[in-house]
């Protein structure tokens, strides 16, 4: 069953798109946790990182790479964090590969 994210992949579903190619999607969270909080995903149906296989690898690359684009564009020259959640436990919430692109404010270690 896809997720939301395909739905805003497909356009179905509304999103604040800020980056978009033939691999990736990047679109402002909707419920952001920072003053910059995009997230990043696959064009491709991944579910998490658990699922990845070679074929995947520069698919996953070429987002990392956009996030680190998007961070420059966003202004994030004092830092930035990118983070996957990954099943339950990792607190992912959407069964859609995404990277968290998070900034614009000083960030805490240890996350809860
Ligand atoms: P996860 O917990 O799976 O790592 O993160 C899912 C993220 O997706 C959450 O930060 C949540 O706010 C965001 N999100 C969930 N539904 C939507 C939506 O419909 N639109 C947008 N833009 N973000 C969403």
């Amino acid at each position: 069953m896809p997720s939301i994210f395909t739905k805003i992949i497909d356009r179905e579903i509304p999103a604040d798109i800020v980056f978009e190619d033939d691999t990736c999607l990047a679109f402002r969270d909707i419920s952001p946790k920072a003053p910059t909080h995009i997230l990043i995903i696959p064009k491709r149906e991944i579910m998490s990182l658990d699922d990845l296989s070679d074929e995947d690898e520069q698919t996953v690359g070429r987002c990392v790479m956009v996030a680190s684009k998007i961070a420059a564009s966003e202004g994030l020259t004092d830092g930035y964090r990118l983070v996957a959640n990954c099943g339950s436990d990792g607190g992912q919430e959407v069964p859609h590969l995404h990277f968290h692109l998070l900034g614009g404010r000083k960030m805490t270690w240890p996350p809860g």
